[in-house]
């Protein structure tokens, strides 16, 4: 890897907290942050793995100590002032900013301020919303109040300081997005409250709550963010394909709201794909980059297949740890570089031009999609 490539700032468009100094030593949370296995998966078979593998090299590396046995990892964690520690991890890294999807933070996540203190990198919230939908669940009585409530924290979003929003959906029915009439909204929302649970898993609900917010967001120059492709057990990865996303797609982005499709793994051709033939659609790579270390070079190498380099974008998707921001960066650093020192991408490509893409996927992407900077 050259020089320049090691030296470009990052802005990760897409992560969640880390954990706060009382759980700096937590071996147990290091070892399962290298996986979306749930905790019911054997550690034994975690670190048969060369993520993990990987993770303790980045440990060494910052703690500058070996260990023999894995016990007395705890134990030189602790040690560390977490401080400075995760400092000079983010800072080698090279993150600029970090745009905090707060849907999901670890126990004990300190709050974004301290996150920024901690990472001494630029800090802004993600607004996840069917976290606003089940909070105004709780209190709303009628499907109107639980409407109104829902639809003013999307119209206000912007003027709070968030940044862009994202769905789930793929995680609870799938990315068939449709349109759904307000009275089967209705009905669902009133099923939702007999049913006592306080999660929103009903397919009309979902898809009316992501088809009313959609013009919303567009107002107000805010991407959509959709999970896609790989994650926990909890996700039915066959309707987590973008290619469900085609309607949606086609009647929002011609409104003017960008959509942006996360992780995409396996999915990453198709989200390139989508993203290579549809005007505001965006994509990463993240988790396959860092947890799949051995295929880094040839996701990111399939994923601008098609696609145009102002459309993708860096996220490390990474967590509780901050060794995974660490191995993500590596990673992505590495294997961007090895794309465009192709000798077939080099033979066409102009130094100039190599490292206006890096800059583009790096940092300026995010900073013109989200913040509006060009
Ligand atoms: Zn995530």
């Amino acid at each position: 890897m050259t020089d320049y490539f090691s030296t470009v700032p990052l802005i990760d468009h897409h992560c969640h907290s880390i954990v706060d100094e009382s759980r700096q030593g937590d071996v147990e949370a290091m070892i399962r942050v290298t996986s979306e296995a749930p905790s019911s998966y054997p550690l034994a078979d975690l670190k048969e793995r060369l993520v993990w593998e990987a993770v303790q090299t980045i440990a060494r590396r910052y703690t500058k100590s070996e260990w023999k046995q894995e016990e007395e990892l705890g134990a030189i964690l602790k040690q560390q002032d977490y401080k400075a520690y995760c400092r000079s991890l983010f800072k080698d890294a090279g993150y600029q900013a970090l745009f905090v999807d707060t849907g999901y933070a670890p126990a004990a996540s300190p709050s974004l301020g301290k996150l920024a203190d901690l990472t001494d990198a630029a800090v802004y919230p993600v607004l996840r919303l069917e976290k606003v939908a089940e909070s105004a669940f709780q209190t709303a009585a009628a499907f109107s109040d639980w409407r109104e409530m829902v639809l003013s924290q999307v119209k206000a979003a912007r003027e709070k300081g968030y940044i862009g929003a994202k769905s789930i959906a793929a995680y609870r029915t799938g990315l068939n997005l449709h349109e759904v009439e307000e009275r089967e909204a209705k009905a669902s929302f009133e099923a939702w409250k007999q049913s006592g649970s306080g999660r929103l898993a009903d397919e009309s609900l979902l898809n009316y709550l992501v088809w009313t917010a959609a013009p919303l967001l567009a107002e107000q120059a805010l991407p959509l963010q959709f999970h896609v492709g790989y994650g926990d057990p909890d996700t039915d990865l066959r309707l987590g394909n973008p290619l469900h996303l085609r309607d949606f797609i086609e009647t929002f982005t011609p409104m003017g709201l960008s959509v942006v499709m996360l992780h995409c793994y396996p999915y990453h051709r198709e989200a390139g794909y989508l993203a290579s033939v549809y005007n505001h659609v965006y994509f990463d790579t993240s988790l396959i980059v860092p947890l799949g270390v051995s295929s880094a070079r040839r996701v990111v190498a399939e994923a601008l297949e098609l696609a145009p380099y102002s459309r993708y974008l860096f996220a490390s998707d990474a967590h509780t740890r901050p060794e995974m921001f660490a191995l993500a960066a590596e990673l992505f650093r590495d294997a961007f570089a090895s794309h465009l020192d192709d000798p077939l991408v080099a033979r066409y490509t102009s130094v100039e031009k190599r490292e206006a893409w890096t800059n583009q996927v790096f940092h300026l992407n995010s900073k013109k999609l989200y913040l509006g900077i060009d």
